[in-house]
């Protein structure tokens, strides 16, 4: 089929139409495959976003559903995303089906998923092409395994869960990799980086360095929002001079941006004028 997308309109890769266009995040990835020590999951995923309990869970067939009354009302809507609450990877068959289902049915629509990487092998990356993702999110926060290995609790891959530096050095080898990937498919690939105080914010530029090289398109430096019940919970989130001057210094190898407005796993709405309240009851008819 022939894919008629107009790239431009991605509200957060291109900052000159984010108040003309807005995204919705589908919620159908509720399991997540790592533990970042920053995250709660009675809360959300803060890949993409901050804490704010996900309304619910969707199925592919009820996400198609749910898009179809959301571009029913907001036809400013040109991108459609998977942003959890979980990860992508970790429901990769639920993923997959709809994206699926969206292109076939929206082949306008800018196709768009964040996830951690570990799951994101060469097979998944070669059918999300096909299908027409044009954007990816990987979050990144260090690509040092002593310093990875202190923002992660345990990786799960298959039925084996690793701790420590073998976990931290699995998931680095798998993002590495998936960022390659994605780039040699022709994916748009934006970096995610919680700057998390004392354990990596001397180190985003060092990301950012290592992912210019890997041939990535855009960094998106995100101060820690420190949820509670969490090993991160007392850390102070890092202020706005601070995240000034690391996406400065991290500028010299990525473009940088700005504009994130750290969205929940069912957002939808134009960036910054959420109206995920407005759809609420729209999303939870839509799941029943
Ligand atoms: Fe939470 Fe997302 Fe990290 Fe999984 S990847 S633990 S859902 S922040
Ligand atoms: Fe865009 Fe940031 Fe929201 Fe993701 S969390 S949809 S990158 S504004």
């Amino acid at each position: 089929m022939t894919v008629t997308v107009n790239y431009e309109k991605h509200p957060c890769f291109n900052v000159k139409v984010k108040g003309q266009f807005g995204r919705v995040h589908l919620p159908v990835a509720p399991k997540c495959n790592i533990q970042c020590n920053y995250c709660n999951r009675k809360y959300d995923c803060v890949n993409e976003s901050r804490p704010g309990v996900t309304s619910t869970v969707l199925s592919p067939a009820q996400a198609v559903l749910y898009m179809d009354k959301v571009l029913e009302k907001e036809p400013k809507i040109t991108v459609a995303g998977i942003a959890g609450p979980g990860d992508p990877f970790a429901n990769a068959q639920e993923t997959l089906e709809t994206m699926r289902l969206l292109r076939n049915r929206y082949p306008e629509l800018i196709l768009c998923l964040a996830t951690n990487g570990l799951g994101l092998k060469p097979e998944y990356i070669e059918e999300i092409a096909k299908i027409g993702v044009s954007h990816v999110t990987v979050t990144i926060n260090a690509i040092d395994p002593e310093i990875t290995r202190k923002v992660y609790r345990w990786v799960r891959d298959g039925k084996t869960v690793y701790q420590g530096r073998k976990g931290a050095e699995l998931l680095l080898q798998r993002q590495l990799e998936a960022v390659k990937g994605l780039k040699a498919a022709g994916i748009t690939v934006k970096i995610n980086c919680i700057i998390i105080p004392g354990i990596n914010d001397h180190h985003a530029v060092e990301v950012a360095k290592k992912m210019s090289e890997l041939g990535a398109d855009l960094f998106n430096a995100m101060a820690l929002y420190p949820t509670a019940e969490t090993p991160f919970e007392d850390l102070i989130e890092p202020d706005a001079l601070t995240m000034a001057k690391i996406r400065h210094e991290c500028e010299q190898y990525l473009p940088q941006m700005r504009h994130c407005t750290r969205c929940r796993a069912d957002a939808v709405g134009l960036l910054g004028a959420d109206q995920s309240e407005e759809f609420h009851g729209c999303l939870i008819s839509c799941s029943k």
